[in-house]
């Protein structure tokens, strides 16, 4: 991680690790920056069933691993640090990370997002010891268990369904009166006898010893508090997009998303961003690796003058 370089890549997920693959392949010097876990979110998912080229499917660490390793064969060099800063400078940009000042002339924003949290009291103690933001991850530990589902959208109604496949009850925790699911969805959680609907609800607290025994829930519509017995909570509401240090430098959407045009290109010429982390991106493992190969393409382009 020395000298300047061409490409900084923020991310390494499906679409920094595509987006890796494809400037080690133009040869450009280029870096790419992890925070965590090469391979990002998919890493916690049990199996892919819908990346082209898998007709099987793929174990989500698996499918991490050969992305990580395809764009090694290449060269790629990459270093693990957070990202914590972004700043104009008069050949391009100064990547300001934990351990390190790194310039270069162009960046790919490539950092995702991550679980929306319930941030309410024992969430984050618990987390590990029955909070779960992944039922495919972890729902096999809840085999003839009561648990709770928090959320009502697509997602949460889905997991919520995967879940019957292990617990013996599953309560779906909703804020509104209604969920946000699609019909289909919601007629199939409403004809699943193992899914409890709790509408008009939110969880007030987490509570529990070595593991998770209840939630307090208040009822927004009667102002109620009552406790529910459960051996775990899993947590759907939403995405938060990692771009806390990107806010006042790059243009972000509501959701605190980037802003892209149709180039990927972002409001500070030569920075591009990719998958999750931008606005109206689809949150599939492809599209994020085909936001990375058209990224790094558009900053090639950028750094040829085109
Ligand atoms: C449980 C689960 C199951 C899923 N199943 C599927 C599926 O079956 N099919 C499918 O298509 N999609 C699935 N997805 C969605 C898919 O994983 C995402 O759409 C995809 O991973 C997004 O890729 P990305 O590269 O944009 O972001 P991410 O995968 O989120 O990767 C971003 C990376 O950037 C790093 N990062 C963030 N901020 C910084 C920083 N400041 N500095 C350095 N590094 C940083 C993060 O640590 C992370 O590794 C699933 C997701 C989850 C959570």
């Amino acid at each position: 991680m020395t000298g300047d370089y061409e490409i900084i890549i923020i991310g390494g997920g499906p679409a920094g690790l595509t987006a890796a693959l494809y400037v080690a392949m133009s040869r450009r010097r280029a870096l790419l920056l992890e925070k965590a876990l090469l391979g990002g979110q998919i890493v916690n998912a049990d199996r892919i069933e819908n990346f082209p080229g898998f007709p099987s499917g793929v174990g989500g660490m698996e499918l991490a691993e050969l992305m990580q390793k395809q764009a090694g064969r290449f060269g790629l060099e990459s270093s693990y640090t957070e990202v914590t800063g972004l700043a104009a400078e008069d050949a391009g940009y100064l990547v300001i990370a934990e351990d390190a000042r790194i310039s270069a002339r162009t960046v790919i924003v490539a950092g995702g997002s991550e679980h929306q949290k319930l941030n309410v009291p024992g969430e984050a103690e618990f987390v590990g010891k029955g909070v779960s933001y992944c039922a495919t991850c972890d729902a096999n530990f809840f085999r003839d268990r009561t648990v709770a589902m928090v959320g009502g959208g697509n997602a949460a109604v889905t997991e919520a369904l995967y879940l019957t496949r292990f617990a013996s009850r599953v309560y779906l925790v909703h804020r509104r009166g209604e969920l946000r699911a699609t019909r289909v969805l919601q007629e199939r959680a409403f004809a699943e006898p193992k899914i409890v609907p709790v509408l008009d609800t939110v969880v007030e607290q987490v509570r529990g010893d070595s593991a998770v025994r209840e939630l307090l829930l208040h009822n927004v519509r009667t102002g109620t508090d009552s406790p529910l017995k459960v051996d775990g909570v899993f947590v759907a509401i939403g995405f938060r997009p990692n771009t806390g240090y990107l806010r006042g430098f790059l243009d972000l959407d509501p959701q605190g998303q980037v802003m892209t045009g149709a180039r990927l290109d972002t409001n500070r010429p030569g920075v591009f961003a990719a998958g999750d982390i931008r606005s109206n991106s689809g949150r599939q493992a492809v599209i994020a690796a085909g936001d990375g190969a058209a990224a790094a393409l558009f900053a090639e382009e950028y750094l040829r003058g085109a």
